[in-house]
């Protein structure tokens, strides 16, 4: 079966002309797709025997809704959305004052082994395909209802370390047929794999890249992300660096605030050297708990913050959306992986 939702228009194009069809009707197929279609059936406007042969050669597989959660506090919508091949990842939806915003899954699971993360917990299953990340933004907006305007690359799995598809959901979301969705409303989390992000910055998108720094020595985050045991903190430093120059876009830096281990003065002093020479934002998350893990979220964010605003740093902290309802990485699934087993 060929995926054709994971195509470009112009590779719709060329698979349809292959097979005698003319243009338009990749055209009328990539629309069908966007608005959510789940069968050939729905595309009335395409010829009878066509939607038959479609329906014998190309993939559309929706995920369904295995679980969903709405926050009474704000209105946030959690989504465990169970895949074709019974694999499942989340979405997050968020009401902004700027936009619904939704949070979005790449990969089944994690390979990063972060040690307050409950996305890698049990490692990585899969990468996901560009059509089951468009799919969860599409899925979500419509059962929500909500019109989504802004994208966040921060759900489960590590979009660097699914480079090529994830390359392609950002062509095919800011695609004027696709979503329409504007580069610059969408942000992409890393938690720092430096060649990718040098690979990121030759295409020169518009969108916002954070990084999830969470700690300003090498040995903390070490401790804390093993991804920083090969690379180190000034390494990556410089990448980012590097990665503004190229880009012209401000880096925002994530931040996670856990009891004794990131949150002392010296290492706010740190963070504030360490962010010299090119404008940056720093994220500051309370830390949400996961069960598995012995971390505990910081006593000391607003003193924190008080000191890196103290060098110049601009801080926020981040508002904790729906608290009532697991909303933080990897959560849902992973009460999901636990109940059926
Ligand atoms: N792999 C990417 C994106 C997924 S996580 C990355 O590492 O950036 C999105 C953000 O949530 C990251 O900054 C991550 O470090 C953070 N995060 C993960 N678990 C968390 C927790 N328990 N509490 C607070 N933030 C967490």
């Amino acid at each position: 079966m060929v995926d054709i939702k994971s195509m470009t228009l112009e590779e719709l194009t060329a698979w349809l002309q292959g097979q005698g069809e003319p243009a338009f009707r990749a055209k009328q197929i990539f629309q069908w797709l966007y608005r959510g279609v789940t069968s050939f059936e729905e595309m009335t406007n395409l010829s009878k025997a066509l939607r038959q042969r479609l329906g014998e050669t190309a993939l559309l597989a929706p995920p369904a809704v295995a679980r969903r959660q709405e926050s009474r506090q704000d209105g946030t919508i959690k989504y465990l959305w169970r895949l074709a091949d019974g694999n499942c990842v989340e979405s997050v939806l968020m009401r902004y004052q700027h936009g619904n915003t939704v949070c979005i899954s790449c990969q089944v699971g994690c390979r990063m082994g972060c040690a307050f993360c409950a996305s890698t917990i049990a490692g990585k299953v899969r990468d996901l395909t560009p059509a089951e990340m468009i799919d969860q933004v599409l899925f979500t907006q419509i059962d929500s209802g909500a019109p989504i305007s802004n994208i966040v690359l921060m759900g489960i799995g590590e979009p660097l370390d699914n480079f090529d598809t994830v390359l392609r959901f950002l062509t095919l979301v800011n695609h004027p047929d696709g979503l329409n969705i504007g580069m610059r409303h969408i942000s992409l989390s890393t938690c720092g794999l430096v060649d990718e992000i040098d690979k990121l910055a030759q295409y020169g998108l518009q969108l916002t890249l954070s990084v999830s720094l969470h700690a300003p020595d090498d040995e903390t985050r070490s401790r804390i992300m093993p991804v920083n045991r090969s690379v180190g903190v000034e390494r990556l430093m410089e990448t980012c660096r590097r990665y503004f120059e190229t880009t012209g876009r401000r880096i925002s830096y994530e931040y996670a605030m856990i009891d004794g281990v990131n949150d002392s003065d010296w290492q706010a002093d740190l963070l504030a050297r360490r962010l010299k020479g090119a404008p940056a934002h720093v994220n500051l998350i309370p830390l949400n708990e996961v069960e598995e893990s012995p971390l505990k979220p910081s006593r000391r964010v607003a003193a924190f913050q008080k000191r890196l605003e103290g060098h110049g740093v601009t801080a926020t902290v981040r508002r904790k959306l729906g608290g009532d309802i697991d909303a933080s990485c990897g959560q849902l699934r992973r009460k999901a992986m636990k109940e059926e087993t």
